[in-house]
């Protein structure tokens, strides 16, 4: 879109840069807005539905186009979602990055798997200081901010950095700050998320870092290791379909 708009303004033309602008803004939206949507559903894509029990952490991955998956996917989640606010009055799903809208094998870095509308990372959820169940979130961005293992427990992104894998820990820059630094994991409720999303019979796998799978005692054959090459996962849930 931004290299449509450079042909629409000559170069001596009087504020041009302003004038480009508008129309990049406008062509974006206007693309992002109606035609992805109505082009997506060829490459057997769709948005992420949102409702009252499914938001999107901000919405920038809505305007990035982040949030497309198959529809298989958009069932589990909203089974996942209603399991949860019966559990939980009032809580909803919030999601983070899904996929791009077209082309099986076309990556949405820095997440090289999220390729093939199969992919959907979900946030923690947690609980303000008085112990009640919050719908706050703890990293602006939805990333970074980790349930970092205590001294007990085994401690992958060491064990990972060793090896010499070096960007395990990359997320932590994609925080964009912390935030609603009173709130604290809610076991009980993030463990019920995890049991949901494996129950569904359409998801495959889920990754969650290795200390937080024994803390929160998440025994099923789909919960696995996602191995060094990745990046660590005690800031956020992923799951996928078979
Ligand atoms: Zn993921």
């Amino acid at each position: 879109m931004y290299l449509i708009s450079l042909l629409f303004f000559r170069k001596s033309e009087h504020g041009r840069r302003l004038k480009r602008a508008g129309v990049f803004v406008g062509l974006y939206l206007f693309t992002t807005l109606l035609l992805v949507p109505n082009i997506a559903p060829i490459f057997g894509r769709e948005k992420v539905s949102n409702s009252e029990l499914v938001k999107p952490h901000s919405m920038l991955y809505v305007l990035a186009n982040r949030n497309y998956v198959r529809p298989e996917l958009n069932v589990a989640l909203g089974s996942i979602a209603s399991s949860l606010n019966k559990r939980s009055k009032g809580i909803h799903v919030v999601y983070l990055d899904a996929n791009f809208p077209f082309i099986d094998g076309f990556p949405l870095l820095p997440h090289l798997s999220h390729n093939d509308g199969k992919k959907l990372d979900l946030t923690f959820i947690y609980q303000d200081d008085n112990g009640s169940p919050t719908n706050l979130k703890r990293s602006r961005s939805g990333y970074g901010v980790y349930e970092e293992p205590r001294g007990d427990e085994f401690d992958q992104t060491n064990a990972c950095n060793e090896a010499g894998y070096w960007q395990y820990g990359f997320p932590e820059y994609l925080s964009l700050g912390e935030v609603n630094k009173g709130i604290e994991l809610d076991k009980d409720l993030t463990t019920f998320l995890a049991q949901a999303i494996v129950h569904e019979a359409s998801v495959g796998k889920l990754f969650i870092e290795p200390h937080l799978k024994n803390r929160l005692g998440v025994e099923n054959s789909k919960v696995r290791f996602h191995g060094c090459q990745a990046v660590r996962h005690d800031d956020h849930i992923h799951f996928q379909l078979k």
